[in-house]
Order: structure tokens, then sequence, then C-alpha cells
């Protein structure tokens, strides 16, 4: 007899939950308290039914997971031959904050990196848009995504902005190059207010079940991309969507999924689900360690692997 997808969704979260591995993110102060035990996890098929188990009504930041969404409305807002005139679509293979930009262009190497999504958060809402519309373009976007009103959490976006010395540098020599333009600190601190927005796995699971369908959310049934977006910001999240980790998740996980630091991961499988999971504490490449262990879990059990032919 198959197990309902509820009961297997807890015996995996059951099975992994003893595992007390890494340590949650320090260098935003706000994300140092967070409760490592937290643990939840939601799958939302692309004919919109959600699957959920343990924490998965526990709100956390956003963080690095807004960048393939903020990617998306850039895209749309801006057309992909001007996003691609800013942020190159190659794997970098290198930590989240380096200081880094291609060598001949000073182009940022792919918007999944924050030089890339520093610069995608600057082309929000159009040309000439101020840092609040940026900022609004963003929540009201991820909201619709969600189906739901998002908010920030202005205290995890007032510690983040406390020790934002290393965006700050990105952002300077963003701007030295001419791939940002305007106001430095208003534009990282409208990139953190995105960083900041709350969500669940449920949100997580239903936002990528939309590129899933290739741009329909499968709750509302609208149509909020079209699916050449959603096929191009899911091909870069394949390749550079777990930063220097990007390369063995693709070979043993094979989702393309993006990670955050406050212990998120969202997956997407074309045609099938959005997943999204918790977990606070994180590995070595800045990845939810038992996040992880449950998308090996799913993947390997329900055949997940894109690149599976058995
Ligand atoms: N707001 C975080 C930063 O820019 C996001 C990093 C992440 O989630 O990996 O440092």
């Amino acid at each position: 007899m198959k197990t309902p997808v509820p009961d297997y969704l807890d015996e995996v979260l059951d099975s992994l939950r003893g595992d007390t591995s890494g340590a949650n993110a320090t260098y935003i102060p706000e994300l140092a308290e967070a409760d490592p035990e937290r643990f939840g996890i939601a799958l939302t098929t692309t004919l919109g039914r959600t699957y959920a188990a343990g924490d998965a009504d526990t709100e956390f930041s956003i963080q690095s997971i807004s960048k393939p969404f903020a990617y998306a409305a850039a895209i749309i807002d801006r057309g992909l031959d001007r996003v691609l005139e800013s942020v190159r679509v190659e794997p970098s293979g290198e930590a989240f904050d380096e200081l880094s930009l291609d060598g001949a262009t000073h182009r940022p190497k792919n918007a999944m990196i924050n030089a890339g999504a520093i610069t995608t958060h600057s082309l929000l809402a159009g040309p000439g848009a101020g840092p609040e519309e940026r900022v609004d373009r963003a929540v009201s976007f991820f909201s619709r995504l969600a189906g739901r009103e998002l908010r920030i959490d202005e205290r995890v976006c007032t510690s983040e902005l406390g020790t934002a010395h290393r965006n700050l540098s990105i952002a300077h020599m963003l701007r030295n190059y001419g791939v940002v333009e305007g106001d430095v600190p208003a534009l990282v601190e409208g990139y953190t207010r995105q960083c900041s927005v709350l969500v669940t796995v449920r949100d997580l699971s239903v936002m990528s079940a939309t590129l899933a369908t290739g741009g329909i959310q499968p709750v509302t049934g609208e149509r909020l991309m079209d699916p050449a977006v959603a096929r191009h910001v899911m091909a870069v999240m394949a390749s550079a969507g777990m930063y220097d980790g990007a390369g063995d998740w693709l070979v043993s996980v094979g989702i393309p999924a993006k990670s955050g630091v406050a212990g998120g991961i969202v997956g997407v499988l074309p045609d099938r689900v959005g997943i999204g999971t918790f977990s606070p504490r994180l590995d070595q490449h800045g990845n939810s360690h038992r996040g992880r262990l449950a998308f090996e879990r799913l993947s390997r059990d329900m055949g997940m692997h894109l690149f599976a032919s058995d």
C-alpha cells in the first residue's frame, strides 16, 4: 500500500530531526537568535494542491530565495535583453557574497550571487523607479506568487543593515563600473528589504510551483510570467542557485533550487512540483543542512532527479 504524502513527509522530517549538524547564520545578528530546531516542508503540485509537514506555518525571512523571483520580476519589467546587459548567466561557483565581477565586462556572473541580485533589484519597476517603488514591486510580486499578502520583518532588516558592509562594498563596486546607477546605500537598503520578506514553506512551495507551471500561479490561476521567463529563471537556479555547492547539488539532488541564509530552500521540478523546506542550521556552503538532506530523500524516493531516466 502506498504511504499518503503527508505521512511520508512526516516520516522524512522525523528521520532527519536528530541531525543537528551545522549552525545558524550569525553575520545577521537576528538570524543567530532563530530557533535552530524548527523544521518544516511543503510541496505544491502544478494543480495547486499543497502537502505540508512539521513547522509549515512558521515565518522566516526569505533572504536569497528572493533572488530568482526578483530576477523574474526584473525580466518582466525591463525585458530579457536589458537584464542580460547588466547580469550574465554563468555559474560562478562562488560564495553568495563574493566580491567578484566578470573580468572583461565587469558584469556580475549571475543573478543568484549578491552582486547579481543587487543589480536585478536596481532594475525593478522600470527605468527611473525610486527605492520605494522597487521594494513595493518586489513585495507585491512575491505576494501574488504566494497568493497572500506578505510583509517585511523590520527587525531582521534593521539587523542586517547594521552589518551590511560587504553588500555596500559590492554595490559601490557595481556603481564604480556603471552596472548600477544612483544612490548606493538606498539600493542596498532596498535589496535588504527584499531579503527581509517573511514567508513560510507553504508560501515557498506555491511560489516555486508557479515556476513549475511555466508562470501560472496554481492556486489563484493568475498568469504571473511567460513560460520563457520561468524557463530562464529555473535554468539559472539549476546552475547557480546553491552557490559554491551548486554542482554537487545538481549531481546529487538534481532539482533546480535556491537557498537562503535564514534556512529556507526552494526547489522546482518543471511540470511537477514546487518544494519549500526550512531548517536554520547551515552547512559550509551556507545552505540549510537538514533542508538539503530532505531534498536528497525526496529526490531519491520520488524519482525527482531532473536527469534520472530510471
Ligand atoms: N540578505 C542576505 C545577504 O545579502 C542574503 C544572503 C543569502 O541568503 O544567502 O547577505
